[in-house]
């Protein structure tokens, strides 16, 4: 029997991947955190494409885009990412990474290198993935779409809690300021802005806890 399609979208720090996670291992299904690839392209432009102002050469990026492979691995309960074999997993989550993901995540060339990536693994079916655009541009015929939203108090709590426990500096004014940076321009880039599909489910977890938001999203999920 073929296994869902479900598309995950919303606001930053709503808990759209640790939320897949546990929905994709509870249906035998593939879980795909899509906002780690525009994360691990931003880190090799970090890395590999700054020019002498100290700023990201975007048009070297675009040429270099091909020398790029991410891949996902499921380590023990953790899902690795690679860049070109190299674990990169806790540099993609660095505020530096976190500050520039948005302006690389509005590039054209940036979207469509990762357009038919993201539609390939979802061509036979049992996917779970979480994102912005998913509902609307990657998978419009997604058997389930849902739209996660909370408070920025509680999104701001939430990824200062996240990052503390992967033992990275921060402060709760720097983690609500670039919550919101990145909200803004995801929402209002020309391509593929971060916008509910039509057909979407709301859900607002503010006073949800993960396991409710878990078993309301499973509650729509039926016949399968
Ligand atoms: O999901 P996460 O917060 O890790 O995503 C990081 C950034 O990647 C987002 O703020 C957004 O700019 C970009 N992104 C995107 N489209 C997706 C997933 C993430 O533009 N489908």
């Amino acid at each position: 029997m073929r296994k869902p399609v479900i598309a995950i979208d919303g606001y930053s720090s709503t808990g759209k991947s640790s939320i897949s996670k546990i929905i994709a291992h509870q249906l035998g299904i593939v879980h795909l955190d899509t906002g780690a690839l525009y994360r691990g392209i931003t880190y090799f432009a970090i890395k590999n494409c700054i020019s002498e102002n100290g700023q990201i050469n975007l048009e070297n990026l675009f040429q270099r885009l091909d020398e790029i492979t991410l891949q996902f691995k499921q380590v023990e309960d953790e899902l690795i990412v690679l860049l070109n074999g190299t674990d990169i997993s806790k540099e993609i989550r660095t505020n530096e990474v976190s500050q520039q993901v948005s302006l690389i995540a509005r590039q054209k060339e940036v979207r469509d290198f990762l357009l038919e990536k993201q539609r390939k693994i979802a061509a036979d079916g049992g996917v779970i993935m979480d994102g912005r655009d998913i509902g609307t541009i990657i998978l419009p015929d997604a058997d389930y779409k849902f739209f996660l939203t909370a408070s920025i108090d509680e999104r701001t709590k939430r990824r200062f809690l996240e990052l503390q426990k992967l033992g990275m500096e921060t402060d709760e004014e720097t983690v609500r300021k670039n919550l919101i940076e990145r909200d803004k321009i995801d929402s209002e880039r020309e391509v593929a802005p971060l916008k509910k599909a039509d057909d979407a489910i709301v859900i607002d977890n503010t006073n949800l806890t993960k396991k409710e938001t878990i078993e309301l999203i499973l509650s729509h999920i039926t016949g399968f």
